[in-house]
């Protein structure tokens, strides 16, 4: 079993360090906001007054941040990981940043002699909780190698992307997709609403057809057909607008920076910032289709 400092202990950083340490790992966490530092001492989560506390003598450091800001200071800031962290520790990025600042930071890693792999998840907090999450790992063999074991205490489905940063790049395209198809769900919704033609049948026939898709079948916009929606509990998240808006700005940044056309990301990335200045980000992002029944046509 390892010593194992986790960083970000929110939403989604708390339940993986807990089960982390059912698994039978010594656990100790640092946040810097008041908030998770409650609700970890509740859980019963060893916790250390600052970043160095939770990283010096830890064999395994895990952090899963906001942003990539974030994720940039706490490995390479003056009080950083790369400052405290042991010879030879292993680090993993679980956070969702982009591309180019998971590479910055993994070469600033391995300069030091450490393995580092970019780790992202799909699942969301009950996934975080269920430890069902599915990562998608950046970094190199050994890497992944090393990292795999602590990956299967907290998700089911483990996947090496590639290099470094291609966990991010699997993520955001990932999400591309997400937020592209659920718009198209609404959409269809809203305008079967206008043709007279009932959720719950179109449901029936497009789940058995061309038009399915996650987004429906798991995720449907409308309450009613898939009861475990947040559809059906006035769109409490879930997974946020605002967390949506977020990974397409960041697939809209990669295609940007590579040249990718993304034209229907665009337009999915437009659609999520008009939802999000609404006052809806704290909404889940199946609520768009609220937005879409409202637009005149
Ligand atoms: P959150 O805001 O609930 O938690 C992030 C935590 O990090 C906060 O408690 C914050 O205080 C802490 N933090 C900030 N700087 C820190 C530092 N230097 N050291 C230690 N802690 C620090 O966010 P979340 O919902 O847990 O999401 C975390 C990451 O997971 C994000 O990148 C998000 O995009 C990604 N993600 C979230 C979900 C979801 O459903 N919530 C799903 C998939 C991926």
């Amino acid at each position: 079993m390892a010593r194992i400092g986790f960083l970000g202990l929110g939403n989604m950083g708390l339940p993986m360090a807990s089960n982390l340490r059912r698994a039978g790992h010594a656990v100790t966490g640092f946040d810097p906001g008041d908030p998770a530092r409650r609700a970890a001492g509740e859980a019963g989560l060893r916790l250390a007054d600052d970043l160095a506390g939770a990283v010096v003598g830890a064999e395994v450091v895990i952090s899963m941040l906001p942003a990539g800001p974030h994720v940039r200071d706490a490995y390479e800031g003056p009080a950083g990981v790369l400052t405290h962290a042991m010879p030879q520790a292993l680090l993993i990025d679980c956070s969702t940043i982009d591309v180019e600042t998971a590479r910055a930071v993994a070469r600033a890693a391995a300069a030091r002699g450490h393995d580092m792999v970019d780790a992202p998840v799909s699942g969301g907090v009950t996934g975080a909780a269920a430890a069902s999450l599915t990562f998608m790992v950046g970094g190199t063999v050994e890497a992944f190698g090393r990292a795999a074991p602590f990956l299967e205490a907290m998700g089911q489905t483990i996947v090496h992307a590639g290099d470094a940063g291609t966990g991010q790049a699997a993520k955001i395209c990932n999400n591309l997709m997400l937020g592209i198809q659920m718009i198209s769900v609404c959409e269809a919704m809203v305008l079967a609403e206008k043709l007279g033609l009932a959720h719950q049948k179109l449901f029936d026939i497009s789940s058995r057809s061309s038009g399915q898709c996650w987004s429906l079948t798991s995720y449907c916009p409308v309450p009613g057909p898939v009861p475990t929606t947040p559809a059906n509990r006035d769109y409490r998240p879930g997974f946020t607008a605002a967390m949506m808006l977020k990974d397409l700005k960041l697939a809209m940044g990669a295609a940007e920076m590579t040249g990718a056309a993304t034209p229907m990301g665009a337009a999915a990335t437009q659609l999520y910032a008009k939802f999000a200045r609404e006052e809806n980000e704290g909404l889940d992002f199946s609520a768009i289709i609220k937005m879409i029944r409202g637009t005149p046509g």
